[in-house]
């Protein structure tokens, strides 16, 4: 092994990258393909997290005196380094990740999109202004930066979901403190060399590497004005109420357990396809990966055959093989993890149709097959858990009233589809459905950089959503100013009008 594969990471603070001189423990990064050792990660203790946070207070008086054009120039010029980029991050994400490379550029592709939508900040940054709303009185809401803006993200996007945050962030002139997942830390390395070429004043964004110990330092520290998080349920509600309690604007999205519902009147081809995409894409380690099946009334008999022969022919291997469609899960610890998974649906009452458990692939990596779990209920812990793999499970409806039943049954309310051609029943679908995002005849309805991105219930915590213009709304404050000058007499003369 080279010594560049065995480089332990820096940290990126105050516009340099500096060893985490606090660091309690390293971590192996490896790569769920081969079970390579890609870099060791340093866990930030205390001090280091310190020196990121003093960065970027210190950086804020500059940074939001520099105008809010210039600002996006930055943005405009991040988007076309990234772009360069594209194959290196998609390539990491696939090394660390396991994630087909097919899957990593769209990743990438995504994240790009981000810094694409911040650019707009010139004109969704502005306020509003009404003149006379009392007799030659102005009243105009601002929008200002909220101040140092920290995120916590979650192992299953490295390249897109830190930027849900960042590019949006410092557009509307806040600065940053990123802690990427300990479990793949590569891609964001990557980022913050595109970053660093930028020459922004030291101390806009900053990288600390880390586990729990950065976690609750970012969630108490006073020089901390608003955290975003994206990972598991237990730890966004961790987040949200303790960042809550220190006084921070918090954002916390959590874990989900997505339902695909299939009417009989469904294309079937195209929803075999939307299916696999969605319960199989990224190994099932996707917030928005459909997890469970509900097929209503005999959707189910139409199926079930084609869904389980297009699922039986996916290729398993090495996420960087062109010719892969399933790469491995995380690690060997989810692998483990998602196998005891089918093993408690199977003894509580599900049939496996399709069984992953001894899949193919590098015996030192961490494979785990496509699974279909059928006649499963919804009272089951298999349909109400998320998994975070490539299984799936199928439930019958009799209705599409008991199917919405069954959806909402669960605690989760991330994203949902539906497949069918009946408006009416989109339009039923739609009304009645507690989740946050919907598909219709689209397996993963995962918003674009555009619109907000969040899901309900137990799979969001706070009350303004991931990018979009709830973005701006998260990252600035607003301030009124009701105003009047005396020496400006009664307006305009022969346009006043008396009120
Ligand atoms: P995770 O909750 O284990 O980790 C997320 C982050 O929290 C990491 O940076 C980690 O270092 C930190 N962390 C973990 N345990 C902690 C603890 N006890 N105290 C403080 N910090 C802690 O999540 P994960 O396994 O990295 O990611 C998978 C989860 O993320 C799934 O549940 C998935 O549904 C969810 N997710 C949700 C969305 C969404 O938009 N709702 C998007 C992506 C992923």
């Amino acid at each position: 092994m080279t010594a560049t594969k065995t480089r332990l990471l820096d940290n990126y603070v105050g516009g340099r990258w500096t060893p985490a001189a606090a660091a309690t423990e390293e971590l192996d990064v490896t790569n769920p393909s081969t079970g390579e050792t890609l870099a060791r990660v340093p866990l930030s203790g205390a001090a280091d997290l310190n020196a990121a946070v003093s960065a970027a207070r210190a950086a804020l008086p500059e940074w939001r005196a520099v105008s809010t054009i210039a600002r996006a120039r930055k943005l405009f010029d991040l988007r076309e380094r990234l772009v360069a980029r594209t194959e290196d991050l998609a390539r990491s994400v696939t090394l660390e990740l396991g994630k087909t490379i097919g899957d990593s550029r769209a990743e990438v592709g995504r994240m790009i999109e981000m810094v694409e939508a911040a650019c707009a900040v010139p004109t969704t940054m502005q306020g509003r202004v009404l003149e006379d709303v009392s007799r030659n009185i102005d009243a105009e809401t601002i929008r200002q930066p909220v101040g140092v803006c920290a995120a916590i993200v979650p192992f299953n996007f490295p390249a897109m979901v830190p930027f849900w945050f960042l590019p949006f962030a410092i557009a509307c002139g806040n600065t940053f403190v990123l802690k990427p997942s300990e479990q793949v830390p590569l891609t964001q390395q990557i980022a913050f060399e595109e970053l660093d070429a930028l020459d922004l004043p030291p101390g806009v964004v900053n990288l600390v590497n880390g586990g729990r110990e950065v976690v609750e330092g970012i969630l108490d520290h006073p020089g901390i004005d608003a955290v975003s998080f994206v990972g598991s349920a237990p730890v966004a509600r961790i987040v949200y109420e303790r960042a809550a309690k220190a006084g921070k604007r918090v954002q916390a999205l959590g874990g989900a357990k997505n339902h695909i519902v299939v009417m009989p009147d469904a294309v079937i081809d195209q929803t075999v396809s939307g299916i696999i995409g969605s319960a199989f894409g990224a190994a099932g380690q996707r917030c928005m990966a459909g997890s469970v099946v509900v097929t209503v009334g005999d959707a189910h008999e139409q199926l079930m055959a084609p869904l389980t022969e297009a699922t039986r022919a996916l290729r398993i291997g090495d996420g960087i093989a062109e010719e892969t469609d399933i790469g491995p899960v995380v690690s060997c610890g989810a692998r483990d993890r998602i196998r005891e998974w089918i093993d408690r649906g199977e003894q509580g009452g599900a049939t496996v149709v399709l069984d992953g458990r001894d899949s193919e692939g590098d015996p030192k990596g961490s494979f785990v097959g496509p699974t279909i779990l059928d006649d499963v209920t919804s009272e089951m812990e298999i349909a109400q858990e998320e998994v975070f793999g490539p299984v799936l499970s199928v439930i019958r409806a009799a209705t599409l009233d008991d199917a919405i039943e069954i959806v909402n049954s669960s605690r989760f309310g991330n994203g949902t589809s539906i497949f069918t051609e009946s408006a009416a029943s989109v339009r039923r679908y739609r009304h009645d459905v507690e989740a946050g995002m919907i598909g219709v005849n689209i397996g993963v309805a995962a918003p674009v950089a555009f619109f907000p991105f969040s899901g309900w219930k137990d799979s969001f915590l706070g009350d303004l959503h991931a990018h979009g213009p709830d973005a701006v709304d998260f990252f600035t404050r607003k301030k009124t100013v009701t105003s009047r000058f005396f020496s400006a007499g009664q307006g305009s003369g022969k346009y006043f009008v008396e009120n």
